[in-house]
């Protein structure tokens, strides 16, 4: 599982080892947050109002949910849990208290965190997306900050200096722990 603060490049890296390793399975979250240009319902979210989120909530349909910078996101349980019973590996790109409720409730999962080379850097990217406004800025640096301070709770530590060496590093794990260690 991977988390990290917003804008630290989780999505980058993610999409980046999807590109070059199409069969990795990722796991596609349900939010109440709106589209952002480019993005598709059912490909990087399932969008949904708060109503169908409250839903899925009292059916127990999510692994696990959050609520972040004034939306809520949640992981569809029955996807995962299809993927785990077949044996096959699974990413969630989740945040902090998605990534504790999940450690709570499957105790071999592996938590990894993605970390910004610096504190500056991720400034610049979240400012530098473009896609934020203001207040939206703020509300996600300050959610930064306690994410960064809870890292020690995480297995394991990659520093996203390459998108390229850390998707890398990443599909070396999953592969390593669904035991196949074939890695081209
Ligand atoms: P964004 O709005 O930038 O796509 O995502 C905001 C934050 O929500 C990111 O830290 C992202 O990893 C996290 N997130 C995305 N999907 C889920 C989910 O299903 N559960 C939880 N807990 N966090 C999620």
């Amino acid at each position: 599982m991977l988390s990290g603060p917003s804008g630290v490049g989780k999505s980058t890296v993610v999409a980046h080892l999807r590109k070059v390793h199409p069969e990795v399975w990722l796991s596609v979250s349900a939010t109440t947050r709106k589209p952002r240009p480019g993005e598709r319902h059912g490909v990087q979210y399932f969008f949904v109002e708060d109503e169908e989120f409250d839903k899925l909530i009292a059916n127990g349909e999510l692994l696990e949910w959050a609520e972040f910078a004034g939306h809520r996101y949640g992981t569809p349980r029955k996807a995962v849990m299809d993927r785990l019973e077949a044996g096959e590996p699974v990413l969630l790109e989740i945040d902090l208290q998605g990534a504790r409720q999940v450690r709570e409730s499957m105790d071999d999962a592996s938590l990894v965190f993605l970390a910004p080379p610096s504190w500056d850097e991720l400034v610049r990217r979240l400012t530098g997306r473009g896609t934020e406004a203001p207040e939206v800025i703020e509300r996600r640096l300050a959610a930064a900050k306690v994410e960064l301070a809870a890292e020690t709770e995480f297995d394991l530590t990659l520093v996203n200096t390459s998108v390229e060496a850390v998707s890398r590093e990443l599909l070396a794990l999953m592969l390593h722990r669904s035991g196949d260690q074939d890695i081209s």
